[in-house]
Protein backbone atom coordinates (compact mmCIF):
# COMPACT_ATOMS: atom_id res chain seq x y z
CA UNK A 1 0.00 0.00 0.00
CA UNK A 2 1.31 3.75 -0.89
CA UNK A 3 0.85 5.64 2.13
CA UNK A 4 3.41 8.45 0.54
CA UNK A 5 2.09 8.90 -3.07
CA UNK A 6 -0.91 11.05 -4.87
CA UNK A 7 -3.21 12.00 -4.48
CA UNK A 8 -2.35 13.61 -1.15
CA UNK A 9 -4.00 15.05 1.91
CA UNK A 10 -1.60 17.46 4.12
CA UNK A 11 -2.68 18.24 7.47
CA UNK A 12 -0.39 20.71 7.74
CA UNK A 13 -3.29 23.47 8.03
CA UNK A 14 -4.88 21.73 10.59
CA UNK A 15 -1.39 20.83 12.59
CA UNK A 16 -0.75 24.91 12.37
CA UNK A 17 -4.76 25.51 14.13
CA UNK A 18 -6.81 25.50 10.61
CA UNK A 19 -10.30 23.96 11.46
CA UNK A 20 -10.65 22.08 8.17
CA UNK A 21 -8.50 21.14 4.89
CA UNK A 22 -10.05 19.68 1.66
CA UNK A 23 -8.58 17.93 -0.94
CA UNK A 24 -10.42 16.88 -4.50
CA UNK A 25 -9.23 15.59 -7.45
CA UNK A 26 -8.53 12.16 -9.32
CA UNK A 27 -7.25 8.87 -8.26
CA UNK A 28 -5.08 7.40 -10.86
CA UNK A 29 -5.53 3.78 -12.43
CA UNK A 30 -1.88 2.80 -11.72
CA UNK A 31 -2.29 4.04 -8.09
CA UNK A 32 -5.22 2.12 -7.24
CA UNK A 33 -5.31 -1.16 -5.23
CA UNK A 34 -6.73 -2.07 -1.76
CA UNK A 35 -4.97 -4.01 0.67
CA UNK A 36 -4.93 -7.31 -0.41
CA UNK A 37 -3.64 -5.95 -4.37
CA UNK A 38 -3.59 -7.90 -6.65
CA UNK A 39 -5.76 -11.37 -5.81
CA UNK A 40 -8.88 -11.44 -7.20
CA UNK A 41 -9.47 -7.39 -7.65
CA UNK A 42 -11.21 -5.53 -10.67
CA UNK A 43 -8.76 -2.97 -12.07
CA UNK A 44 -9.74 0.57 -12.65
CA UNK A 45 -11.47 1.43 -15.87
CA UNK A 46 -10.43 5.53 -15.67
CA UNK A 47 -9.57 7.50 -12.99
CA UNK A 48 -11.74 8.10 -9.95
CA UNK A 49 -12.96 11.10 -8.63
CA UNK A 50 -13.19 12.07 -5.29
CA UNK A 51 -13.33 14.58 -2.07
CA UNK A 52 -12.53 14.63 1.65
CA UNK A 53 -12.63 16.42 4.13
CA UNK A 54 -10.58 16.39 7.18
CA UNK A 55 -12.08 18.51 9.98
CA UNK A 56 -10.00 19.07 13.73
CA UNK A 57 -12.35 17.45 16.89
CA UNK A 58 -9.19 17.07 19.43
CA UNK A 59 -5.20 18.30 20.05
CA UNK A 60 -4.01 16.45 17.19
CA UNK A 61 -6.96 14.53 15.79
CA UNK A 62 -9.06 14.81 12.61
CA UNK A 63 -12.06 13.15 11.73
CA UNK A 64 -11.86 12.34 7.38
CA UNK A 65 -15.11 12.44 5.68
CA UNK A 66 -15.26 12.06 1.55
CA UNK A 67 -16.74 10.19 -1.07
CA UNK A 68 -14.94 8.35 -4.51
CA UNK A 69 -16.64 7.25 -7.17
CA UNK A 70 -15.01 5.37 -10.46
CA UNK A 71 -15.51 2.13 -12.85
CA UNK A 72 -14.44 -1.05 -11.66
CA UNK A 73 -13.64 -3.67 -15.02
CA UNK A 74 -15.26 -6.51 -13.66
CA UNK A 75 -16.26 -9.84 -14.89
CA UNK A 76 -19.56 -11.11 -15.73
CA UNK A 77 -20.27 -14.01 -12.91
CA UNK A 78 -22.08 -16.46 -15.58
CA UNK A 79 -20.24 -15.76 -18.82
CA UNK A 80 -17.25 -13.82 -17.61
CA UNK A 81 -17.54 -10.84 -20.24
CA UNK A 82 -15.98 -7.78 -19.14
CA UNK A 83 -18.32 -5.39 -17.28
CA UNK A 84 -17.63 -1.78 -16.32
CA UNK A 85 -19.02 -0.99 -12.86
CA UNK A 86 -19.86 2.22 -11.68
CA UNK A 87 -19.09 2.30 -7.96
CA UNK A 88 -19.39 5.18 -5.64
CA UNK A 89 -18.71 4.99 -2.23
CA UNK A 90 -18.60 6.93 1.28
CA UNK A 91 -15.52 6.61 3.85
CA UNK A 92 -15.46 8.31 6.74
CA UNK A 93 -12.62 7.52 9.39
CA UNK A 94 -10.49 9.04 12.46
CA UNK A 95 -6.98 10.55 11.86
CA UNK A 96 -4.63 10.95 14.82
CA UNK A 97 -1.58 12.61 13.84
CA UNK A 98 1.40 11.19 16.54
CA UNK A 99 5.17 12.47 15.74
CA UNK A 100 7.94 9.27 14.83
CA UNK A 101 5.32 7.20 13.59
CA UNK A 102 6.46 6.09 9.92
CA UNK A 103 3.88 4.34 8.21
CA UNK A 104 0.47 4.74 8.96
CA UNK A 105 -1.32 2.55 10.54
CA UNK A 106 -5.06 1.39 11.73
CA UNK A 107 -5.52 1.19 15.05
CA UNK A 108 -7.25 -1.96 16.16
CA UNK A 109 -7.22 -0.93 20.01
CA UNK A 110 -9.87 1.23 19.66
CA UNK A 111 -13.52 0.94 19.44
CA UNK A 112 -16.05 2.99 17.66
CA UNK A 113 -14.52 4.62 14.61
CA UNK A 114 -11.56 3.60 12.65
CA UNK A 115 -8.64 4.93 13.72
CA UNK A 116 -5.68 5.97 11.32
CA UNK A 117 -2.67 6.70 12.68
CA UNK A 118 0.21 9.09 11.12
CA UNK A 119 3.36 10.46 11.76
CA UNK A 120 3.62 12.70 8.40
CA UNK A 121 1.47 15.46 7.73
CA UNK A 122 1.19 14.40 3.93
CA UNK A 123 -1.46 11.37 3.90
CA UNK A 124 -1.25 8.95 0.34
CA UNK A 125 -5.03 8.93 0.09
CA UNK A 126 -4.51 6.19 -2.28
CA UNK A 127 -5.13 3.13 -0.11
CA UNK A 128 -8.36 4.72 1.42
CA UNK A 129 -9.78 5.09 -1.97
CA UNK A 130 -9.53 1.84 -3.11
CA UNK A 131 -10.62 0.50 -0.05
CA UNK A 132 -13.69 2.54 -0.11
CA UNK A 133 -14.59 1.63 -4.00
CA UNK A 134 -13.86 -2.52 -3.23
CA UNK A 135 -16.13 -2.62 -0.48
CA UNK A 136 -18.90 -0.89 -2.31
CA UNK A 137 -18.81 -3.12 -4.98
CA UNK A 138 -22.12 -4.86 -6.30
CA UNK A 139 -21.97 -8.86 -4.73
CA UNK A 140 -22.93 -10.00 -7.93
CA UNK A 141 -22.01 -8.39 -11.39
CA UNK A 142 -23.80 -9.74 -14.67
CA UNK A 143 -23.54 -8.06 -17.57
CA UNK A 144 -26.89 -8.43 -18.12
CA UNK A 145 -29.44 -9.35 -16.08
CA UNK A 146 -30.80 -12.24 -18.47
CA UNK A 147 -27.27 -13.75 -19.10
CA UNK A 148 -27.55 -17.20 -20.36
CA UNK A 149 -24.04 -17.68 -19.23
CA UNK A 150 -21.72 -20.51 -20.20
CA UNK A 151 -22.62 -24.08 -20.99
CA UNK A 152 -21.17 -26.22 -18.45
CA UNK A 153 -20.43 -29.35 -21.05
CA UNK A 154 -18.50 -27.71 -23.73
CA UNK A 155 -18.06 -23.86 -22.55
CA UNK A 156 -19.95 -22.33 -25.35
CA UNK A 157 -20.98 -18.74 -24.46
CA UNK A 158 -25.12 -19.17 -24.40
CA UNK A 159 -25.77 -15.62 -25.43
CA UNK A 160 -24.08 -16.12 -28.49
CA UNK A 161 -24.68 -19.72 -29.67
CA UNK A 162 -26.61 -22.29 -28.40
CA UNK A 163 -24.40 -25.92 -28.66
CA UNK A 164 -27.47 -27.83 -28.27
CA UNK A 165 -25.99 -29.45 -24.83
CA UNK A 166 -28.56 -27.80 -22.50
CA UNK A 167 -31.79 -28.73 -24.75
CA UNK A 168 -30.76 -32.22 -25.22
CA UNK A 169 -29.72 -32.85 -20.93
CA UNK A 170 -31.58 -30.73 -19.30
CA UNK A 171 -34.17 -28.53 -21.56
CA UNK A 172 -38.38 -28.76 -20.59
CA UNK A 173 -39.16 -29.41 -24.34
CA UNK A 174 -37.57 -33.07 -24.22
CA UNK A 175 -38.62 -34.90 -21.38
CA UNK A 176 -39.42 -38.05 -22.80
CA UNK A 177 -35.48 -38.12 -24.08
CA UNK A 178 -34.46 -36.48 -20.97
CA UNK A 179 -36.39 -39.87 -19.15
CA UNK A 180 -34.65 -41.98 -21.66
CA UNK A 181 -30.96 -40.78 -20.38
CA UNK A 182 -32.12 -41.01 -16.95
CA UNK A 183 -32.50 -44.25 -17.28
CA UNK A 184 -29.27 -44.83 -19.27
CA UNK A 185 -27.53 -43.37 -16.41
CA UNK A 186 -29.29 -45.64 -13.81
CA UNK A 187 -29.10 -48.88 -15.54
CA UNK A 188 -33.01 -49.06 -15.51
CA UNK A 189 -33.50 -49.35 -19.60
CA UNK A 190 -35.36 -52.61 -18.99
CA UNK A 191 -37.63 -51.59 -16.42
CA UNK A 192 -40.73 -53.16 -17.90
CA UNK A 193 -39.37 -57.02 -17.81
ZN1 LIG B 1 -22.80 -12.57 -18.93
ZN1 LIG C 1 -22.33 -27.12 -24.86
Amino acid sequence: MEWSGPPLLSLSPLLRGELEVRESGLLEVEAFGGAGAGAAEPPLAQPAAFQVVASRVGEDQFWLAGWVEGSLRDACARCLREVLVEVRGELGLMLEFRPGVDLPFLDEEREGADWLVLGNPKLGLAPLLSEVLLLNRPLTVLHDPSCKGLCPVCGTDLNERDCGHGARVLGPDHPSLLRTQLADLLGETDSRA
